[in-house]
């Protein structure tokens, strides 16, 4: 009999488990609690604040009525442990018990109904805009999700992690750290970023063949009435986040970043074709944008010369005009190998971006 209710129990509590922190395979298939209920949820890419609020609110509902769950769920299966409770202990011991167990449930409604009533504005995610609001009325925070949510469905945000359960999203002006129940953000142009820690995970297999350096952030803001929060994302995303922080991250632990794997190749691309002989610039017109990141003048160019060394290679005559800068060539290179043998890199070959004749390291001349 006991071990009929500690295996109801653990059935139940695993299923419980993958509701609070659901596995991929259910965030993929959308059986999450966002993914269940996204019609009442709305858009996370129009109404990112808005969206939020609901789910924050109602996963703590949700999340709250595990446990009343669980006893209703024992009194279905297994109704001689409450009539054993009735009989020995208190007349009413079952009632009292699934009174209990509805109390958490019964708070958490409250607050809840407490944020919808209000309008959302003491929902805590409103009360932490309302810091960076214009004025003091009570809807002045919807004046600040308005311009996250404008940030929020720009294409060049930051976005660390897939999962409700814990995701960093930088937008043009905010860092935000969204995890189950809350939203923490702040203003970029107020918060100070530290290194706090790193540590080595081995990820996936198959996703990530070196093992992964993960980083602590710790986030402070410079403004009064904003909380501080810790982050933690991978060292590869780390250039990305950079790139959208203001001020500079302070590393006072030196602790050293582990780059990439194609940002490791970058670097000895350049400075293996350095080595080589530098190409003439057009005559004709001004330099033109590199095709790929159309930022930096396209200032590498192809011209066979491993040839003039004697030995037989694989690698053909370009004609192609200068049309990329040496970190598109050397990213479009590193992604032509084979990611599972680095090593072999510098000595292989890749196509031409444009007329895809075969090419070698030795072929690369940057344009004096
Ligand atoms: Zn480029
Ligand atoms: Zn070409
Ligand atoms: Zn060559």
């Amino acid at each position: 009999m006991i071990s009929g209710v500690l295996m109801i129990s653990l059935i139940y509590w695993m299923c419980g488990l993958m509701v609070v922190f659901p596995p991929c395979a259910a965030v993929a298939a959308g059986f999450t609690i966002e993914g269940l209920l996204d019609q009442w949820l709305g858009s996370e890419s129009i109404t990112f604040i808005q969206y939020h609020m609901r789910r924050t609110a109602v996963t703590c509902i949700l999340h709250s009525m595990l446990l009343p769950g669980y006893v209703v769920t024992l009194m279905m299966t297994k109704p001689w442990i409450f009539d054993f409770l009735d009989v020995h202990y208190h007349s009413q011991a079952s009632t009292l018990l699934l009174l209990a167990s509805l109390l958490p449930s019964a708070v958490v409604g409250w607050i809840v109904s407490n944020w919808w009533s209000s309008g959302w504005h003491k929902h805590p995610l409103a009360t932490s805009l309302v810091v960076y609001a214009p004025n003091n009325s009570p809807d002045a925070w919807k004046s600040v999700a308005a311009d996250i949510n404008t940030e929020y469905r720009r294409v060049d945000k930051f976005i660390s992690g897939v999962s409700s359960v814990y995701r960093v999203v930088a937008t043009d002006n905010w860092l935000m750290k969204v995890t189950t129940y809350r939203v923490q953000l702040i203003h970029l142009r107020d918060a100070v970023l530290s290194l706090e820690g790193s540590h080595i995970t081995q990820g996936p297999v198959r996703a990530t063949p070196t093992p992964a350096q993960q980083l602590t952030i710790n986030v402070m803001s410079v403004r009064e009435g904003v909380p501080a929060f810790c982050i933690r994302l991978s060292s590869v995303e780390f250039g990305e986040l950079e790139l959208k922080a203001v001020n500079p991250i302070v590393n006072a632990r030196q602790i050293v970043i582990q780059q990439s794997l194609s940002d490791l190749f970058l670097e000895t691309f350049t400075k293996t074709i350095r080595l080589n002989p530098t190409a003439t610039p057009p005559s004709s017109k001004e330099r033109q944008l590199c095709f790929g990141c159309m930022q930096t003048p396209a200032n590498v160019s192809l011209e066979r010369r491993c040839n003039a060394t004697g030995s037989s290679t694989g690698c053909q005559e370009c004609r192609c005009r200068p049309m990329w800068c040496v970190s598109c060539l050397g990213k479009w290179f590193a992604s032509r190998q084979d990611q599972h043998h680095p090593e072999s890199w510098l000595a292989s070959r890749a196509p031409c971006p444009t007329c895809r004749s075969t090419f070698c390291l030795l072929d690369v001349s940057l344009i004096a």
